[in-house]
């Protein structure tokens, strides 16, 4: 059979990390979040980790070859996975070429991109929500989390045309309650 592979897309705040944790359960996928990663990297006080604090704390997004070596890692853990959920990676171009000639090189390609859509007044209300009892630095200060969105918008949101050129991109409406949220991810999976 072939393998589930999904790009769970959207702005800081959207959901992603919640659905993926439905997706996985559901389908039997393996998460790879680059943003838990780096987290996990912080804090066993890594090198990597101690770079990557700064620009995270920053609102900045972390070099490519830092999330795409943590990525090629966890895959290459993972050879027999059903299929992965890819949670906040792809954020740039040439993450998501590197990632479609990891998947390629497997024959194993993404199935679907599905963008989580939320209004950026919404996300901040999250975000704010989240930071008051998650203890993320990076969801504290509306400016870091203003900061995230413009990153967003200007080197992430463009993949969604990369995607759609290889008929895979989906949205999806990111309002509602989480059940009905899950649902339509899982109707847009088919
Ligand atoms: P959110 O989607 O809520 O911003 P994440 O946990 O996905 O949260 O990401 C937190 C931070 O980690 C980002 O602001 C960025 O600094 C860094 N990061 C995560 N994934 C990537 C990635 N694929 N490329 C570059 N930076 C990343």
């Amino acid at each position: 059979m072939s393998k589930l592979n999904i790009v769970l897309f959207g702005p800081p705040g959207a959901g992603k990390g919640t659905q993926s944790n439905f997706l996985i359960e559901r389908y039997g996928l393996v998460h790879l979040s680059t943003g838990d990663l780096l987290r996990a990297e912080i804090k066993a006080e890594s090198q990597l980790g101690l770079q990557a604090k700064e620009l995270m704390d920053a609102g900045q997004l972390v070099p490519d070859a830092v999330v795409i070596g943590m990525i090629r890692n966890k895959m290459e853990a993972h050879l027999d996975a059903k299929g992965f959920i890819f949670d906040g990676f792809p954020r740039t171009k040439a993450q998501a070429e590197t990632l479609d000639e990891m998947l390629d090189a497997k024959s194993e390609p993404i199935t679907a991109m599905l963008a989580l859509e939320v209004p950026e007044e919404e996300l901040i209300k999250r975000l704010l929500g989240r930071g008051a009892t998650s203890g993320r630095s990076d969801d504290q200060d509306e400016s870091i989390i203003r900061n995230r969105i413009r990153e967003y918008t200007t080197k992430t949101a463009p993949l969604k045309d990369y995607y759609s050129a290889q008929g895979k991109f989906k949205a999806i409406n990111g309002v509602g309650s989480l059940e009905e949220i899950t649902g339509r991810l899982v109707e847009a999976i088919g």
